[in-house]
């Protein structure tokens, strides 16, 4: 459920209609809705409660939708941060989620970012490979601390929505199998800088079906059964995000009931305290991009395509993972013509869609993507140079610019000419 419904005014984010943000923010732009955030947090929560999980760490992950307002509306429900990058430590940080609800994940963390971290005092580094568990010893034990680390295991298991975003087999860059795992949570149990919380795992994202989660979350299990059953300390089992959302032409996926279900099946007596890390499913339905119809060029051979002032650089989905997002006109009208959606960027790629069936449009015509609230503006970049998307939340009948679009002077200000070009 969530918070985007027409009305009198038409398309409407909770009590503001997206036209009048349109008209003051200017397009394109993202916009948010509080109250849906906190709902798809609420409910998650409440799923793995009923499920009887207590007391779990939910670690948003940040990269989804990374924006400081953002972070903070989730950090007041109790959320953590699941972060990959010292920037994001940063972001949850300045959004006042305290360090010990940060978790610090990422394939290639630089000697500086775990530097960084290891002062801040996350709640846990998850260690993706063995040189890296040897680099966060030296850093830890330079700067006098222990560091608490939780191993990522690659369970070996397919999932995810796409090639891009499966992250679970073994041919992945990501974490160490279960006898590599085994054997450096027993080595850094000595280690005098390190402190093994955990093991960890995250095997794709936008997934779709509970199975693979069930598979990957039993061999968890057996691993935390084996690592206590050696006599090592085990206090948390780490179970990732990736649960999918409805993109309309994907499969309908699993309630967070039934995913919390299963969890609840699949870790029951297990006495560790269990952490998620959900990005999407939080913030993907919880946002819209809001787009300008520029013009409509019909081909006379009959292609028609509608030009808009969103391109790939603000909303990559599309481009990078074939990705489907519902567009809505934010007036609702009858009839129906088939588009090719297409922004300004000089590549092929920047097309949305290919003969999409839509109420027909004009110039001037607003329209929005659904579904864009989640590694859309995240993801967003200045290519072409085209202004930094900004973006809006919205809580009830008010609205606010939580990233302004930067000036033209602000973006030419940031290149640097050498006195001797
Ligand atoms: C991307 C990522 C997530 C979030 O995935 P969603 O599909 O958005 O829930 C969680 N954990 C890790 C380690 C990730 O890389």
């Amino acid at each position: 459920m969530n918070h985007f419904e027409y009305g009198p005014e038409g398309l409407t984010c909770e009590g503001v209609p997206l036209a009048r943000i349109a008209a003051e923010v200017g397009t394109p732009v993202y916009v948010y809705s509080r109250a849906t955030l906190e709902r798809h947090f609420t409910v998650f929560r409440d799923a793995l409660e009923l499920a009887g999980v207590a007391d779990p760490l939910i670690a948003y992950a940040v990269k989804a939708n990374s924006n400081v307002a953002v972070l903070k509306v989730l950090g007041e429900l109790g959320a953590g941060a699941d972060t990959v990058s010292e920037g994001e430590v940063r972001r949850a940080l300045a959004a006042g989620i305290p360090a010990e609800r940060i978790v610090f994940s990422g394939v290639g963390k630089a000697r500086r970012e775990i530097e960084f971290a290891l002062q801040a005092g996350v709640a846990e580094i998850n260690v993706e490979s063995e040189p890296e568990l040897n680099l966060i010893a030296a850093v830890a034990a330079e700067l006098g601390v222990r560091a608490k680390v939780a191993f990522r295991v690659n369970p070996d298991v397919a999932a995810g929505g796409h090639a891009k975003i499966a992250t679970g087999k073994a041919e992945n860059k990501f974490g160490v199998s279960f006898a590599e795992a085994a054997r450096l949570y027993a080595n850094a149990s000595n280690h005098a800088a390190l402190e093994p919380v955990g093991v960890a795992c995250h095997i794709g994202s936008q997934i779709t079906e509970l199975a693979p989660m069930r598979a990957a979350f039993s061999k968890m299990r057996g691993l935390v059964e084996q690592l206590l059953g050696e006599g090592l300390s085990v206090e948390r089992l780490d179970l990732g995000g990736g649960l999918g959302v409805p993109y309309f032409n994907h499969p309908e996926p699993p309630s967070p009931a039934d995913f919390a279900a299963m969890v609840g099946e699949v870790t029951a007596g297990l006495p560790v305290r269990l952490a998620f890390e959900p990005g999407r499913v939080i913030a993907a339905n919880a946002g819209v991009l809001v787009s300008e119809v520029i013009h409509i060029h019909a081909r006379p051979e009959g292609r028609k395509f509608l030009v808009i002032d969103a391109a790939m650089n603000d909303l990559v989905r599309p481009a990078m993972y074939d990705a489907f997002h519902d567009i809505r006109p934010l007036t609702r009208r009858d009839g129906e013509a088939v588009y090719d959606v297409v922004g300004p960027v000089c590549e092929t790629g920047d097309t949305f869609t290919r003969d999409r069936a839509l109420p027909p449009l004009a110039a001037g015509d607003l329209v929005a993507f659904m579904s864009a609230g989640a590694y859309g503006a995240a993801m967003a970049s200045e290519y072409n140079t085209r202004p930094l998307v900004p973006e809006v939340l919205v809580d009830g009948d008010r609205f606010a610019v939580i990233r302004a679009r930067p000036t033209y002077d602000e973006m030419l200000a940031r290149d640097l000419v050498p006195d001797w070009v």
